[in-house]
């Protein structure tokens, strides 16, 4: 039967060749067209979700550079276990006092249990209550700025403990190469009221 039947191709003629052609990249067009306006649908019913579009929203602002916001999703290099904290951080899902409250409706203390004057939200834990400013958001403040220095240390070479975690930053490291200076004032010609 196979022999009875030649290739299809030596049937098909150039011209119809092409019309095939184009008409499969019509086909073509018209499905990424399509995958494109339900990705946008499923973006703008998740924008407009007033709770879980959060996050969305916020990631949409100009301030965020949107690849680097998005990166982590494609280099993949974080545990299942966080990344599904972070995404439930993300989706405002988090079992807070304001959401057992406010969404849930099981509770009707919404206050943060620590300073019991602001909602337990997400964002007064992270970095919104004056009670962890004073020791908790320092101490994560300063460990960034150890991880830095111990960073470049490295960098230049200059000895360090193995972990970063162990390395206590000296006010000052001077070598003939650089000069690392750490938790100083700088002067400068505006007065500015110092951030901490
Ligand atoms: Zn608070």
């Amino acid at each position: 039967m196979s022999r009875l039947l030649p290739e299809a191709p030596e049937y098909v003629s150039a011209e119809s060749r092409g019309t095939r052609g184009q008409s499969m990249n019509v086909v073509k067009e018209t499905r990424n067209q399509c995958k494109q306006r339900f990705r946008n649908e499923i973006k703008h019913k998740w924008i407009k979700n007033p709770l879980h579009g959060q996050y969305m929203r916020e990631a949409h602002r100009e301030q965020m550079h949107q690849s680097l916001t998005w990166n982590r999703l494609k280099i993949g290099g974080i545990k299942g276990k966080t990344e599904a904290l972070i995404t439930t951080r993300q989706d405002q899902a988090l079992a807070t006092k304001y959401y057992k409250s406010k969404i849930l409706g099981i509770s009707n203390d919404p206050k943060y249990r620590l300073c019991k004057k602001y909602n337990e939200t997400l964002q007064h834990i992270v970095s919104g209550c004056p009670i962890l400013a004073a020791k908790e958001y320092l101490d994560r403040h300063n460990s960034v700025a150890s991880h830095l220095h111990w960073k470049i240390c490295r960098h230049f070479n200059i000895p360090t403990h193995d972990k970063w975690y162990l390395h206590q930053p000296k006010p000052v490291v001077d070598t003939p190469e650089v000069t690392i200076i750490m938790n100083h004032r700088i002067i400068t010609s505006l007065r500015k009221k110092p951030k901490r």
